[in-house]
C-alpha cells in the first residue's frame, strides 16, 4: 500500500482528509508524526502555487509522499474576498467566530451586491522518489447566509448556506464530504495518484 502524509497543520483538515481518504488503499501519516518541522511561509498568488509549495516543503523535509491543501471561501459581493487569505482574515489569532461576523458585517454595508459564494481547494502530492507531481482542484457552490447556523465542521461553515434549509456546518461529516471542495478535490487527486 502506498503511503502518504498529510502535510498541513491544520488539525480539522487532517481529521476530514482521513475521513474522505478512508476507502482509498493508501496508508496514511501526518504531521503530529514529524513534530520538528516548521510550517513554509505560503507566499503562493494561487491556491495551486501554495498546494504545491507546501507539498513540495514537506516532502523534502520528511522524504514522504506529501498531500497538501490549499483553500478557501470566495465571497462574489466581497469581489472574492476572502479568497486565497481565508485563514489570516483579519489577522492570524481572530478566531472564526469573528472572522464570520466580518464577513456578515461587510455584506451588510452592501446590501445590493450578490451573496453567492464558493469554496475552492486545490490538492496536490508531491513524491520526493519520483518528482511526481499531481494536483487537483475543486469548487462547492453556495451563498453566504443571513447568520451563522450549525455546529458541525469549522472555518466559515456556518455562513456557507448549501441549499434552502442548510448551512454546512449543519451537515453530517459525509453529508459534507460528498459535496465539499475538500471532497471532490482530493477524490480526483487519488484517481490520478493511484492510476500512475
Ligand atoms: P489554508 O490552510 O491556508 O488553506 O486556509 C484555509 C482556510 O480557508 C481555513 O482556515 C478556513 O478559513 C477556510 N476554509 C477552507 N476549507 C474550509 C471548509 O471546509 N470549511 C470552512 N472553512 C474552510
Amino acid at each position: 500500500m502506498r503511503q502518504l502524509l498529510i502535510a498541513t497543520a491544520n488539525a480539522h483538515k487532517i481529521e476530514e482528509i482521513r475521513q474522505i481518504l478512508s476507502d482509498f488503499p493508501v496508508e496514511l501519516c501526518d504531521l503530529r508524526d514529524f513534530p520538528r518541522v516548521e510550517a513554509p511561509d505560503e507566499t503562493g498568488a494561487t491556491y495551486a502555487e501554495n498546494a504545491l509549495l507546501k507539498a513540495r516543503f514537506y516532502s523534502k523535509h520528511t522524504g514522504l509522499a506529501a498531500l497538501s491543501d490549499d483553500s478557501g471561501l470566495e465571497v462574489d459581493g466581497l469581489d472574492g474576498a476572502p479568497g486565497l487569505y481565508s485563514a489570516r482574515f483579519g489577522g492570524d489569532d481572530m478566531p472564526h467566530s469573528e472572522k464570520i461576523l466580518k464577513v456578515l458585517r461587510l455584506l451588510e454595508e452592501q446590501p445590493y451586491r450578490p451573496r453567492t459564494a464558493r469554496f475552492r481547494c486545490c490538492s496536490t502530492i508531491v513524491d520526493p522518489s519520483t518528482r511526481q507531481t499531481w494536483s487537483h482542484e475543486a469548487t462547492c457552490e453556495g451563498y453566504i447566509a443571513p447568520g451563522a447556523r450549525g455546529s458541525e465542521g469549522f472555518g466559515y461553515d456556518p455562513i456557507f448556506q448549501v441549499d434552502e434549509k442548510r448551512t454546512m456546518a449543519e451537515l453530517s461529516a459525509d453529508e459534507k464530504h460528498q459535496i465539499s471542495h475538500r471532497g471532490k478535490s482530493l477524490r480526483g487527486l487519488l484517481d490520478q495518484f493511484l492510476t500512475q
